[in-house]
Parts: C-alpha cells; structure tokens; sequence
C-alpha cells in the first residue's frame, strides 16, 4: 500500500526518532509499504518519519543511481542492488573531506542543493531480522544512507545549508507545508488550511 509522504513543515520530521523492538506491531507491513511508497516516488532512500513514524527505521535502494555513466564500473557495482533495511541504526563514526552532492528529498519536492557531507561513515544497525551489522560505506552508499539517518535525528539536508541559501529557500518551503506544489506522488501536507 502506497503511504502519503509527510512534507516539509510537519514536527514529525523534527523529532528524534525512537529505536524499535521486533515486537513492534505489523513490523514486516510497514517495511513492505515503504519500499512501495518509495519506489512509486522514485526515491533511493525514505525514513519512517516521513511516512508519520518517529521510529528508528529507514530503507535504501541505490539501484537507480548505478546507471550514471560518470562513475566507475567498480562503484556502478557496489551501487546496483543495494537495497538494505536499517533499524535502531547509529552512525559510530564519519571519516574524511567532506565533499559537496547535490541532495534532494521526497518531503521536500523540487528542491535540490549542494550538501557537504563526510565521505566514509561506520554504522551499527539491525537488519529487518533484527540481527546486528557494523558496517563501513563510502561515496554514494554513504551519502544516500547520512541523509537517511539524519531523518531519524530530526534532521533535514536543509539544515546543512548556509544561511544565505536558507533565506532564500524560505518562501519556496513555506509553500511546499501548505501544498502549493505539483508532485505526482501521494503527499500529506502539515499547514493546508481546513475549510472554514
Ligand atoms: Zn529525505
């Protein structure tokens, strides 16, 4: 079932998302429906507060970035079926320059900026059969899975940006939490007004 994503403005995705226990009710339905919503959106990547949960869980798939001609076969590989759940995740450690990528975000629809980031980044987390990984990833792996994990922290790519940049996005954001946008995927905006 395809869920309505949650659009910039909502507190939702602003709270610091709780870890979960393999008791948590209809776990394996919820993980099914996000990677329908998330593959509808052509996202690669969507954490479970943007589907209304402020819980420690998000998906991946970097499939559809393994067809940009520009990088190497060897990243092209690791890149095509990529697809991993990541549950109670914590980044232990993120290494190197931060380099700049030009980020996006279903709740944040047509918006697209430069985000510096950390290259390499050492996570714990528990697969969808809650059995524990630590893991190292670099480059675009580790990218798509930073911004996922910043959602379950509260946090969106546009916090990263300069103060400038935020200005003047501010306008552009305002309209996206009352839905005066176009989107062709199902969204659940925070501030449209209830008729009168
Ligand atoms: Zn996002």
């Amino acid at each position: 079932m395809i869920l309505p994503i949650i659009a910039y403005g909502d507190p939702v995705l602003r709270k610091m998302a709780k870890d979960i226990t393999s008791e948590y009710p209809k776990l394996d339905e919820l993980i099914t429906n996000m990677w329908e919503t998330m593959y509808n959106a052509h996202g690669v990547g969507l954490a479970a507060p943007q589907v209304g949960l402020p819980i420690r869980l998000f998906l991946v798939d970097t499939t559809p970035f393994s067809d940009d001609e520009e990088l190497s076969k060897e990243d092209q590989e690791a890149l095509k079926g990529f697809k991993k759940v990541f549950i109670n995740a914590k980044i232990e450690e993120e290494v190197g320059t931060a380099w700049d990528f030009n980020e996006g975000c279903l709740s944040i629809p047509d918006i697209r900026e430069d985000v510096k980031r950390k290259p390499e980044i050492t996570i714990t987390y528990l697969d969808e059969n809650f059995e524990p990984h630590t893991e190292t990833y670099d480059g675009l792996l580790a990218r798509v899975i930073q911004h996922e994990y910043d959602h379950i922290q509260g946090v969106l790519f546009t916090d990263k940006l300069s103060s400038l940049k935020k200005r003047l996005l501010k306008s552009r954001l305002e309209k996206i939490s009352k839905g005066k946008i176009a989107v062709d995927y199902k969204m659940r905006f925070p501030n449209i007004k209830k008729g009168r």
